[in-house]
């Protein structure tokens, strides 16, 4: 086959996999493809074919004949991304590492698991927990998303705020690169400095330099009592202020999550309590000690009452926090299943300008004919912003206020993407943060691991 510019076909393709692959590890039908056009995201990519990896000798046999007959391998698991990552803009073959999904060993003397990248989140977090251990990595997707996703778009979550994000908890990786070669990055101990930190570039980079095939996590001690508490302000004003005022008052709570009237205008009807008008909420969990957690819940009512708060209606039980949870995550799905045209943005920016970014949206929303839905980790400056229209024919509109939202917040010193990374979604937009001259030093980067631009080629770079 040629250079993937000018791609084979998908039956030349198939063909060449044929002589490598078991028949039930391809995809090719267009009922077996269903699903592998797409993530989260509004993309729409149709794939040319599936290979299914059972371990990561399948993943190397395809990477030695992917840099042969020059086609793009593009990494998959769940496809619960945001930004269009595992989807094929240019052909070849989506590798599916769903299946590879077995937990190898949970080490409660070391407090480290090792796992295939194939993991459910939830799952690990579950196993861990049955040990007493906690894996606080905690993306909103965690019931679907696998752990080798999160780990190469270095997933965040709600815990984010006080436990950091993946990155934070992934000691060392077993990696095969683009020509098929296998390399183990980092260490199985709590420190390791030897050499440059491979495992920490390979984290975030949107499985553009390597696939993994194997994690070694690190594990902590599950933290003996938490509780919540969903806050009611009469404004995001409010709301946004008694966030910033938490965070620098020295509380560290391990959620702080935060949603705009019209996101609880959505979900009212599952809400164990009534709002109004331009109500905004807080759902904030404390977790520790039990002592800690009681003596923290109530420094936290303080503040949001001295912040203006309506309504404080604490969660002390797993049922009402899981009620709680769940309206949360319910929001995005609400999002996206009334807008005719929804763009999710995942900005940052420092936690004393939230309040100053919430209030810019009316305006926009006015200038732009948009509705933009405002939630997400506030304890942390993550506000997803669903910039919304009534349908595709408002898509100039709602790009022109897209860009003019991260010209924002660019200018307040955030950032364009926490948590979902770029993608293709938001590629167009890289140059907006990045100088050229980091941007090549990237793409050379890029050359390095992948000279023949095989694996995941089109992603993140314009
Ligand atoms: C309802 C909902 C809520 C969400 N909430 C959050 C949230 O709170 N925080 C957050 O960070 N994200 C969130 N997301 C986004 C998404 O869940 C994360 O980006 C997640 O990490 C993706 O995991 P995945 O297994 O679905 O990866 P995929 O979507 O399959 O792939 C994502 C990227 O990782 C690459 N990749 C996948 N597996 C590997 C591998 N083994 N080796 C190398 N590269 C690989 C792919 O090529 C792609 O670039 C949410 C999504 C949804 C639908």
């Amino acid at each position: 086959m040629k250079q993937h510019e000018e791609r084979g076909s998908a039956a030349e393709l198939l063909e060449l996999l044929k002589g490598e692959f078991a028949p039930r590890q391809l995809l090719s039908t267009p009922a077996e493809l269903e699903n592998y056009d797409r993530d989260a995201s509004e993309l729409r990519i149709q794939p040319q074919v599936v290979v299914k990896a059972r371990g990561r000798e399948d993943v190397q046999k395809l990477m030695r004949l992917a840099n042969r007959h020059r086609f793009p391998v593009i990494p998959r698991g769940a496809g619960t991304g945001l930004a269009g990552g595992c989807l094929a803009p240019h052909g070849g073959v989506i590798l599916a590492l769903a299946e590879m999904n077995r937990i190898l060993s949970i080490d409660e003397k070391n407090l480290i698991a090792e796992v295939e990248p194939g993991v459910i989140t939830q799952h690990l977090k579950d196993a861990a927990r049955l040990k007493g251990l906690y894996y606080p990595p905690d993306p909103a997707g965690l019931d679907q998303s696998t752990i080798g996703g999160n780990a190469a778009t270095n997933a965040g979550g709600p815990a984010c705020v006080k436990y950091g994000t993946t990155r934070d908890y992934i000691l060392a990786l077993e990696v095969v690169l683009p020509d098929g070669e296998v390399i183990r990055t980092g260490v199985q101990t709590r420190k390791g400095v030897v050499g440059y930190d491979l495992t920490h570039l390979m984290v975030g980079s949107e499985g553009t330099l390597g696939i993994i095939t194997s994690l070694t996590l690190k594990l902590i001690p599950h933290p003996a009592a938490i509780a919540g508490m969903a806050v009611i302000f009469p404004d995001m004003g409010g709301a946004t202020r008694a966030v910033s005022e938490i965070m620098s008052r020295g509380y560290l709570p391990c959620a702080i999550e935060f949603m705009d009237h019209q996101c609880l205008d959505l979900v009212r009807n599952e809400l164990p309590f009534a709002t109004s008008g331009q109500d905004a909420m807080l759902l904030m969990e404390s977790d520790g000690p039990s002592s800690q957690v009681a003596s923290d819940m109530e420094a936290l009512g303080d503040i949001c009452r001295e912040m203006g708060a309506k309504h404080l209606l604490p969660a002390a039980g797993e049922k009402e926090r899981a009620r709680l949870w769940d309206v949360r995550r319910m929001v995005s799905l609400r999002i996206h299943d009334t807008a005719g045209l929804y763009i999710p943005e995942d900005v940052v920016v420092p936690l004393s300008r939230i309040a100053d970014l919430v209030a810019s949206l009316p305006a926009l929303e006015r200038k732009y004919g948009l509705k933009i839905f405002a939630f997400g980790h506030a304890g942390d400056g993550n506000i997803h912003l669903n910039i919304t229209a009534e349908g595709k024919e408002f898509a100039d509109r709602a790009e022109a206020g897209v860009v003019e939202v991260l010209r924002l917040v660019l200018a307040m010193g955030g950032t364009i993407s926490g948590e979902h990374g770029v993608g293709l979604a938001k590629r167009p937009y890289l140059t907006m943060e990045l100088s050229s001259a980091s941007i090549r030093l990237q793409q050379g980067i890029k050359k390095i691991f992948d000279p023949n631009d095989i694996l995941n080629p089109g992603k993140i770079f314009p």
